[in-house]
């Protein structure tokens, strides 16, 4: 899925992939992390987020899509 990053000082869209159930050690089960400015979202416990900045192509479609209301959650 793709969100866009809450604080006021970055608001970009990222990518996030959820992994239910699997927790590599590298990763805190929960917490999810913006790849701009690294601020921690919490997200379901039970699972790993990884997330990864959009391509610039993607960023711009990720807006047109939030400002013609088709935005994926
Ligand atoms: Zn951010």
């Amino acid at each position: 899925m793709w969100m866009r990053c809450p604080a006021v000082t970055c608001r970009r869209p990222f990518q996030v992939n959820q992994f239910k159930g699997y927790v590599p050690a590298d990763y805190e089960s929960g917490k999810i992390t913006c790849p701009h400015c690294a601020t921690v979202l919490t997200g379901d416990q039970n699972s790993t987020f990884l997330t990864h900045a959009l391509l610039p192509s993607d960023e711009s479609r990720f807006i047109e899509a939030e400002s013609s209301g088709t935005a994926q959650e």
